[in-house]
C-alpha cells in the first residue's frame, strides 16, 4: 500500500522536537559519552592524519647512544658538544627536551661549557616541567638551573597532556604554575624568529577567562586547548641518534636549515604515550610529542574543540531537526529525515575536523536520534503487529488473535476454577441481504454487528473477534452460562433495536438483521480443549440455526443444547 501518510500534527511534533533538543543539551553536559567522543575521534582524525615535515629532524637519546656514550645522565660537557655540534650545522632551532634541573655535583665546569654553547648558539630552547611536590600535593616548576635558564634562546613547557585513557589528544599551547605563562616547547621554538609574548593568531580554545578571580598560584593553569593531528605513526619525522650526530657520521645537509627537536626515546627513560587511533603497543615519547606539535604548528593544523555551550547548541539543533524536517510535505515519514540527519551529523563533523579544524563530536546527537529512531521503530513493530492480529473491515480481533486468546483464556479458567464463555454467532441468511441489498449494505451490517458486540462485552479481558464471512466469536473469561445467555439476549434486542430505525436512515445505514447464537461454557474439572470448546459452541450456533435463526442456544457440561434467549424479541 502506497497511500499518502497523512499530514503530520505540528503540535506534538515540536514538543517532541524541544524535548529531544533538551535531552542533547542534558547528554552533552553530562558528559557521559567521553569515552565514545574519544573512540569517534581517534577515528575520524586518523583521517586527517598530516604529513611529517621534513625540516623537522629529531635527535635520539636511544639505544644505541646509551650503548655507545654510557649511562645516564650524560655529563654536560656530552651534550655542550653536542649543541655546538648542531649550531655548526646551521640548524634552526634546537628543542633540547632533556630536564637540566639541578647543577652537576661534581662538575661545576661541565654546566659552564653547556650554558655557554647554548649561550652561543643562541637558539636552543629548554624545557619547564609541572611536577606534583608529592602526591594530590601542590605543584611546582622544574626550571632549568638558572646559568642555562640565562642562556637559554626560550623557555617553554614540555607537559604532555594525557586523557583518562592514557591517549594523548590534546596539547596546551600555553601554561604555568598561577598563569599560563610558558609556550609549549614546540611553540617556543617555533617563537624563536616572532617578538615574544605575541599569542595574536594562536589557535585553540581558551580556558582561561580575564577578568574573573586569579587562578591560585599554586596551579598548574592551561589555555590555548588544542588537538593535535598527529602523523601515522606518530614518528614519522626523520630521526637520527644523538651519538651519530656528536660524532659526525650524519651528513650536515640532513640538519643544515631545519627544526631539531633533541629527546629521550629509550624505553624505561622518559614519559610514553599512546596517539589518538594507534594500537596500545606503539607508545610515543615525549620528544615524538613536542615534534608533533612543531610540525601541527608549522602546517597550521591544530584542531581546535568546539566549545561546550557550541557543542550543545548544535547537537541540540541537530536532535530536533528531522521532526522539524518531517513537517515539509516531501519528507513527511520521520525515518527519511531521521537517516538524513544521521548521516549529515556525521559528515559535518569530518568537514569541520578536515577544513575547518574544529572538533564537534557526533556522538551525542547521533545518541539522541537513534533513540528517537528506535522509538519509532518499536511503535511501527506494534502497529504492524496490532494490524496482523485484527479485521480490516470491523477492527475487531481476528481469527488467529481470537485461536491465541481462546487457548490462554481455558489454561486460565483450568487454573482458576472460574468459568469460561463462548459465543459464536452467525449473520441469518446473510447472503441473501449481500446479494438484495448489496455488498455495500452487506459490509454496513457487519461493521454495526461488530460495534454492538463490542459494546456489550466491556470487560477488559472480554474479547470479540470476527472469525471470517458473517460469522462473530466472543470470548468471556469468569462469566456464567447465565450471564452468557443474558449477553447473548441483549445482543438480539440490540440488533432488533437496530433494524427498527428507518428514520434518518443514510445509504451506509445497514439493513435490518438479525444472527443466530452457539453459547458454550467451559467449567473447571472439565478436560476439554480449545477445539472442543468451539465446536461445542459451534455445534450449538447449528442447533439455534436449525430452530429457526434469530436466537441463541446453549450448551452446558454433557447436556443437550437448550435454548436460552426468549423468542422474537
Ligand atoms: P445462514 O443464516 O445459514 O448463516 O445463511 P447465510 O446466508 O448467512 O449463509 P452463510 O453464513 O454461509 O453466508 C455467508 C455469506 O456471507 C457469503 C457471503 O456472501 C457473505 N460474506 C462473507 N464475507 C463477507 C464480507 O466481508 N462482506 C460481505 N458484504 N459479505 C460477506
Ligand atoms: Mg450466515
Amino acid at each position: 500500500m502506497n497511500l499518502p501518510s497523512p499530514t503530520p500534527k505540528w503540535k506534538p511534533r515540536l514538543l517532541t522536537a524541544v524535548g529531544a533538543a533538551a535531552l542533547a543539551i542534558l547528554v552533552t553536559l553530562s558528559g557521559v559519552t567521553a569515552p565514545l567522543d574519544a573512540w569517534v575521534y581517534d577515528r575520524l582524525v586518523l583521517g586527517a592524519a598530516p604529513d611529517a615535515d621534513p625540516r623537522i629532524v629529531v635527535v635520539d637519546i636511544d639505544q644505541k647512544s646509551l650503548a655507545e656514550l654510557g649511562r645516564w645522565p650524560w655529563s654536560r660537557r656530552t651534550h655542550a658538544q653536542l649543541v655546538d655540534r648542531l649550531r655548526l650545522t646551521e640548524v634552526k632551532g634546537i628543542a633540547f627536551n632533556v630536564l637540566l634541573s639541578e647543577p652537576a655535583l661534581f662538575d661545576p665546569e661541565g654546566d659552564a661549557l653547556l650554558a655557554r654553547a647554548i649561550s652561543r648558539s643562541g637558539r636552543v630552547v629548554l624545557p619547564v616541567l609541572a611536577e606534583p611536590v608529592q602526591l594530590n600535593g601542590s605543584t611546582v616548576e622544574l626550571m632549568p638551573i638558572p646559568e642555562f635558564a640565562a642562556s637559554a634562546a626560550s623557555l617553554g613547557h614540555a607537559e604532555m597532556a594525557l586523557d583518562d585513557d592514557g591517549v594523548a589528544r590534546s596539547a596546551y599551547l600555553r601554561a604555568g604554575l598561577g598563569s599560563p605563562h610558558w609556550p609549549a616547547l614546540a611553540l617556543a621554538l617555533l617563537q624563536l624568529d616572532q617578538p615574544p609574548g605575541s599569542n595574536g593568531d594562536l589557535p585553540g580554545r581558551r580556558r582561561v577567562t580575564t577578568g574573573l578571580e586569579p587562578a591560585s598560584p599554586y596551579d598548574w593553569v592551561r589555555d590555548y586547548e588544542v588537538r593535535v593531528p598527529f602523523t601515522s605513526p606518530p614518528n614519522a619525522f626523520r630521526h637520527v641518534s644523538y651519538t651519530d650526530v656528536l660524532n659526525q657520521r650524519i651528513p650536515a645537509t640532513l640538519l643544515r636549515g631545519n627544526w631539531v627537536v633533541v629527546g629521550v626515546s629509550a624505553t624505561g627513560m622518559g614519559p610514553l604515550a599512546r596517539a589518538p587511533g594507534q594500537p596500545p603497543t606503539t607508545s610515543m615519547s615525549g620528544t615524538d610529542y613536542q615534534a608533533n606539535l612543531l610540525n601541527m604548528l608549522i602546517k597550521r593544523a591544530a584542531i581546535t574543540p568546539v566549545s561546550e555551550g557550541w557543542q550543545a547548541v548544535l547537537a541540540a539543533v541537530l536532535s530536533a531537526l528531522p521532526l522539524l524536517l518531517s513537517l515539509l510535505p516531501v519528507l513527511r515519514r520521520i525515518w527519511r529525515p531521521t537517516v538524513l540527519t544521521m548521516a549529515g551529523t556525521v559528515v559535518l563533523s569530518m568537514l569541520m575536523l578536515r577544513y575547518g579544524h574544529l572538533w564537534f563530536s557526533p556522538v551525542p546527537a547521533l545518541l539522541v536520534l537513534a533513540l528517537g529512531a528506535s522509538l519509532w521503530v518499536y511503535r511501527l513493530l506494534r502497529r504492524t503487529q496490532r494490524q496482523a492480529q485484527s479485521d480490516a473491515l470491523t477492527g475487531l480481533a481476528n481469527r488467529s488473535r481470537f485461536d491465541h486468546a481462546l487457548d490462554q483464556e481455558l489454561r486460565i479458567a483450568r487454573r482458576s476454577g472460574q468459568p469460561l464463555s463462548l459465543l459464536v454467532m452467525d449473520i441469518d441468511h446473510f447472503k441473501q441481504l449481500n446479494d438484495t441489498q448489496g455488498h455495500a449494505a452487506g459490509d454496513a451490517a457487519l461493521k454495526a454487528l461488530g460495534r454492538i458486540l463490542r459494546s456489550r462485552a466491556r470487560r477488559p479481558r472480554d474479547l470479540v473477534a470476527r472469525l471470517g464471512g458473517d460469522e462473530f466469536a466472543v470470548l468471556l473469561p469468569e462469566t456464567s452460562a447465565q450471564a452468557a445467555a443474558t449477553i447473548a439476549t441483549t445482543i438480539h434486542v440490540d440488533l432488533a433495536h437496530h433494524g427498527r430505525k428507518p428514520h434518518g436512515a443514510t445509504a451506509s445505514t445497514p439493513p435490518p438483521f438479525t444472527a443466530s447464537v452457539g453459547i458454550h461454557t467451559y467449567l473447571s474439572g472439565d478436560e476439554a480443549g480449545p477445539e472442543d470448546v468451539f465446536d461445542r459452541a459451534d455445534a450449538a450456533l447449528y442447533r439455534a440455526k436449525q430452530a429457526g435463526r434469530n436466537r441463541s442456544f446453549s450448551h452446558t457440561g454433557e447436556h443437550e443444547a437448550v435454548e436460552v434467549s426468549p423468542h422474537r424479541v
